[in-house]
């Protein structure tokens, strides 16, 4: 009982996010409406919800994992190693090459949330300067 409400505590706070939250943001937000919810909690919770895939989660790059409602449109990521700009796909713009892989090697992707890391336009032009 008490851990379906913080599992009800921790999709709304994704839900209303619409982002990706670090499980130390996400404890943040559910401190905020349960006072006394300690960490373990929270990050146990997380882990159940990921592995009932109510949420996913991922590596942006940035040291920590972030997590995300799985619900609603699938989609992906291209992230700046320069400057941590996020850039949104949507799924349709993937679906092509995941569907080639699939036929072509026979293999069931399961990835929902790809993050793919590169420079952004704006850092390859900063950059076009010196070095090379
Ligand atoms: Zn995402
Ligand atoms: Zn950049």
């Amino acid at each position: 009982m008490r851990s379906s409400s913080v599992d009800f505590y921790i999709l709304q706070a994704l839900k209303k996010e619409q982002s990706h939250l670090t499980s130390h943001e996400v404890f943040e937000r559910i401190q905020g409406q349960l006072p006394a919810v300690n960490p373990s909690t929270v990050y146990r919770a997380l882990e159940r919800l990921v592995k009932g895939s109510k949420v996913s989660i991922s590596d942006m790059g940035t040291g920590a994992e972030v997590y995300e409602l799985a619900e609603g449109e699938t989609h992906h990521h291209l992230v700046c190693q320069n400057c941590g700009k996020i850039i949104t796909l949507h799924h349709e713009e993937v679906d092509g090459f995941f569907q080639k892989l699939e036929n072509d090697k026979n293999f069931k992707i399961l990835t929902n949330h790809l993050v793919l890391f590169g420079i952004c336009e704006e850092c390859q032009n900063k950059s076009s300067d010196p070095e090379k």
